[in-house]
């Protein structure tokens, strides 16, 4: 298992990114990464075990299949000669070695996949030997964690090897029915049969520095189409700008990002134990930090009869603040250990959405977001929190990997309203919202929304269909903006002001309307002025908010969600002097 090929050893290699010759030692040492162009250089399947897992934790599942020659298949030589070949020049049995291990001290069932074996070719062997080992995943209740390099399935089976793809898939499925996690990491090249089924169906989709994934490779599809190929084509930045992977991961931060993507699922495991297996030590300080937290008065601005009430177009301005707090901020100042996760794996990634796993007082959850800036430039690249279609559909998937894994959902609310252009009408904007308020209506994990700035329309709703429904005490929540308000219904924009007052748009209002179920205080001046002090009353009151409902079976979460929203129906039509 741990020896290479002699071959290896010899003192120098030349480096394929730039030439250069590479003392081997040295470049072992810097996990086979180029140390003068950072050029990753293959790995065989050995070697990426020795570099993931902990030392010592490694147990190889038996991998000595009854030979299979299915097709008796020969080209210029017979396939049985090929498969001789390939074991001798690799040690290996096939393209794939299968073990259990430990990763950061979680246990993983992993398939590292061997491209210098027939090309990592997946046959029937391959197949089998992968689904053993997710089906020792689903029987030990633990995370799959797959490394793929592959050029496809394998000829020499025929249609057989194709139906290697479903097999596989199958055993991911059931995987993934099991709320169990399952992630893979794309290494080069990662390409046809393998790329179109478990290198993307898993939960998680990294790709290594260097990768290149795809279905149809690049020769063929300039052979097909007779034109020259983007710059960078099916490069892992080019996939992570087309939504096909949730990062890309230097080799050298590879196992401290699985490392920190076992831990934050596992705590949310479907058994939802409430104290992570890590860290016990600072299990009880935390445990006061949210008793405290959780007995914090709350949060009524109006209750004590204070600040006298603001005009509604003074908190739409206060809402809007280029100082306000954007949803990074929060990430960084209210949880910890954010992982970023991104893409909607169908073609795109919007800067406008942010999601992914994090911690609140110690509790793994789900973050997802609408993140716009404090400069212009922040605010460009960020399409000012306008999400497209392609925001709300990873938004979607990152709701639904959530309630997989039993992690509940936190959303921050903050756009002036969905992106309203042409490209995003193509693709489906409409439709995109309506699933995501269609999704949340029945997610089976507690979900809790905060408007924290600009809540805009139905944009703003398709991450906002909560158990709970905070709102910052100078955000606003609308069904259209002052301004397109006043367009329509008076004689022009500049009735703005006006428009803000009669929409009834301002936290307090919306409290008594029940839209919102709690109101948060912000510091004396505004959230702009103290981001640290509105950091710290947001978590207190997320903390007293969420922990309640990690009691609520799911079934009775989803019940109870659907009973807050009924309660709009003309029930309320007959209620509205409650507002005044
Ligand atoms: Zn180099």
């Amino acid at each position: 298992m741990t020896a290479t090929a002699p071959r290896e050893e010899q003192l120098w290699s030349r480096c394929a990114g730039c030439a250069s010759l590479l003392y081997r030692k040295r470049l072992r040492r810097n996990l086979d990464v180029c140390p003068e162009c950072g050029e990753h250089a293959r790995l065989g399947a050995p070697e990426r075990l020795r570099q993931l897992v902990d030392p010592g934790s490694l147990r190889p599942l038996a991998d000595r299949l009854p030979e299979a020659d299915p097709i008796d298949f020969v080209d210029v030589v017979p396939y049985p000669h090929r498969l001789s070949a390939a074991r001798a020049s690799t040690g290996l049995v096939e393209a794939v070695v299968c073990a259990t291990a430990t990763i950061g001290g979680h246990p993983v069932a992993m398939a590292v996949m061997d491209f210098r074996f027939l090309g990592g070719s997946l046959g029937c062997a391959v197949g089998e030997l992968i689904t053993r080992t997710a089906e020792r995943a689903l029987d030990e209740r633990i995370p799959l964690v797959l490394v793929t390099a592959s050029g496809g399935a394998r000829m020499q089976e025929g249609a057989l090897s194709l139906m290697q793809m479903a097999t596989v898939s199958q055993a991911i499925a059931a995987l993934r029915e099991a709320g169990l996690l399952t992630v893979s990491v794309l290494t080069d090249p990662t390409y046809g049969g393998v790329a179109a089924s478990f290198a993307t169906n898993t939960d998680l989709v990294l790709a290594e520095s260097g990768a290149r994934m795809g279905f149809a490779g690049p020769r063929v599809i300039r052979q097909v189409t007779g034109r020259a190929l983007p710059e960078g084509f099916q490069t892992a930045d080019f996939l992570l700008r087309h939504g096909q992977v949730d990062m890309v991961v230097q080799r050298r931060s590879l196992r401290g990002r699985l490392v920190a993507l076992l831990a934050a699922t596992h705590a949310g495991a479907p058994t939802r134990p409430s104290v992570p297996r890590q860290e016990p030590a600072s299990h009880r300080e935390r445990l006061a930090d949210d008793a405290a937290a959780a007995t914090r008065p709350p949060a009524t601005p109006e209750a004590d009869g204070t600040p006298a009430v603001r005009d509604a177009w003074d908190t739409v301005r206060m809402a809007r603040h280029p100082g306000r707090p954007t949803t990074l901020d929060y990430l960084d100042s209210v949880f910890d250990g954010f992982v970023e996760l991104h893409g909607d794996r169908l073609g795109a990634d919007c800067p406008a959405i942010v999601g992914g796993v994090a911690r609140l007082a110690g509790r793994h959850v789900m973050v997802i977001g609408h993140q716009k800036g404090h400069t212009t430039a922040e605010l460009v690249a960020r399409n000012f929190g306008m999400a497209s279609p392609a925001g709300h559909r990873k938004a979607l998937r990152l709701m639904r990997l959530a309630a997989r894994l039993g992690l509940p959902v936190v959303t921050l609310v903050d756009t002036p309203g969905a992106d309203p252009g042409v490209s995003a009408e193509e693709h489906g904007q409409a439709a995109a919202i309506a699933e995501n308020i269609l999704a949340l209506t029945v997610l089976p994990t507690p979900v809790l929304a905060v408007i924290t700035g600009e809540g805009g329309s139905g944009g703003a709703l398709a991450l906002a269909v909560a158990d709970r429904v905070l709102m910052l005490e100078n955000a606003v929540y609308s069904v259209i903006s002052p301004e397109g308000c006043a367009a329509i219904l008076w004689p022009d924009r500049s009735a703005a002001p006006q428009a803000a007052r009669a929409l009834r748009l301002s936290a307090p209002d919306l409290r008594r309307l029940g839209v919102v179920d709690e109101v948060v205080p912000e510091p004396p001046a505004a959230a702009h002025d103290d981001p640290a002090e509105t950091a710290l009353r947001l978590r207190a009151a997320l903390l007293a908010n969420l922990l309640p409902l990690l009691d609520v079976p799911p079934a009775m979460l989803v019940r109870l969600r659907r009973q807050r929203f009924r309660r709009f129906g003309a029930a309320r039509a007959g209620q509205r002097a409650g507002v005044r």
